[in-house]
């Protein structure tokens, strides 16, 4: 193995240091702490995961977390009356509010979605936060994006003038990602391509890249023949494959080839323990920023 590993999980530790004190700071002057309300529908594995793993990092900072749990037999509007309520504080300071995705197939996402006011939507989906974003004004920016972003800053990996290829093109990752690096400005002024599952030649666009963004959702897609030399590939992916030898039978794996495309590119991020902690440090950061505005603090 040539590449560094892009080690995700201590930044988001030392990101974490840093929002303690700014949490102590708010929680002082306004005497309360900042706070996140998440909606959890159902009983999905990886769902009350990743929400447990938000909650206890959310502890960990200061920030005082509740996880509001539905069945998932609840159907939309139930939903949106949940979220409105929350968002009139009726269950306390909703500062931040967060609904876990996946919802259930029955549900309409969007219109839950819509429900967050933009100002406590600290996953950054809401029109009004991806419009600021699109006009290079961002006030929440999606967590994943913006750790993505914070991860090539953080490891000095230049973006202005370097091409960026991202594959995916959700609204969650791929979209907002393309904007942050093409943004002005720090971990910005690169040259993007977003590819997707239509894109032809995708095998040959990734070996421009100087830095490969891999968001699908498919483990081995991108290989060491994707990989330009000395690139800087950062794994968003999250999959869960069997594996008989490891605990439970199973194991999380990225989109990336880790072990063939170490051999060949300069720099690549682990899966678990690159992008993921990040996700988690950039929400509690958004719900840092919510409870400031909404206080009228500001950020500092
Ligand atoms: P999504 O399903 O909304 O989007 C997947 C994208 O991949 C689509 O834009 C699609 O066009 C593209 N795609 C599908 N097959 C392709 C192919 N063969 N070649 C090129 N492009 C292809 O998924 P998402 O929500 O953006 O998540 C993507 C992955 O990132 C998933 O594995 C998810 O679990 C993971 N994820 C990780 C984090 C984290 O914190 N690390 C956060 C969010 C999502």
């Amino acid at each position: 193995m040539t590449a560094r590993t892009l080690d995700g999980k201590a930044l988001a530790g030392r990101i974490e240091d840093s929002l303690r004190v700014e949490v102590e700071t708010f929680s002082r002057l306004e005497g309360r702490a900042p706070r996140l309300v998440v909606v959890l529908v159902g009983e999905m594995a990886a769902s009350a995961s990743y929400v447990k793993s938000k909650a206890s990092a959310a502890a960990r900072v200061g920030i005082d977390a509740e996880v509001v749990r539905v069945p998932a037999t609840a159907d939309t509007e139930a939903l949106v009356a949940l979220v409105g309520a929350l968002a009139r504080d009726e269950q306390g300071p909703a500062d931040g509010i967060l609904v876990q995705l996946p919802l259930p197939g029955h549900v309409d996402t969007q219109r839950v979605l819509d429900a967050v006011p933009a100002d406590r939507d600290v996953d950054g989906f809401h029109p009004e936060n991806a419009g600021l974003l699109s006009q290079g004004r961002p006030r929440f920016i999606p967590c994943t994006a913006a750790g993505v972003q914070r991860m090539l800053v953080d490891a000095g990996i230049e973006t202005a003038g370097k091409h960026a290829v991202i594959i995916g093109r959700s609204d969650i990752v791929g979209k907002p990602l393309a904007l942050l690096l093409a943004a002005r400005g720090t971990g910005g002024d690169a040259t993007v391509t977003i590819c997707h599952s239509r894109s032809e030649n995708l095998a040959a666009i990734c070996r421009q890249a100087d830095i490969l963004v891999a968001a699908v959702g498919k483990p081995g897609l991108v290989t060491a023949e994707m990989v330009k030399p000395g690139a800087a590939v950062i794994d968003v992916g999250i999959n869960r494959i069997a594996d008989p030898a490891a605990k439970g039978g199973s194991r999380l794996v990225g989109d990336v080839d880790f072990a063939s495309v170490a051999e060949v590119a300069g720099s690549v991020s682990p899966v678990p323990g690159g992008v993921g902690p990040l996700t988690v440090a950039m929400l509690l950061a958004n719900t840092l920023l919510a409870a400031e505005l909404r206080m009228g603090q500001g950020p500092r």
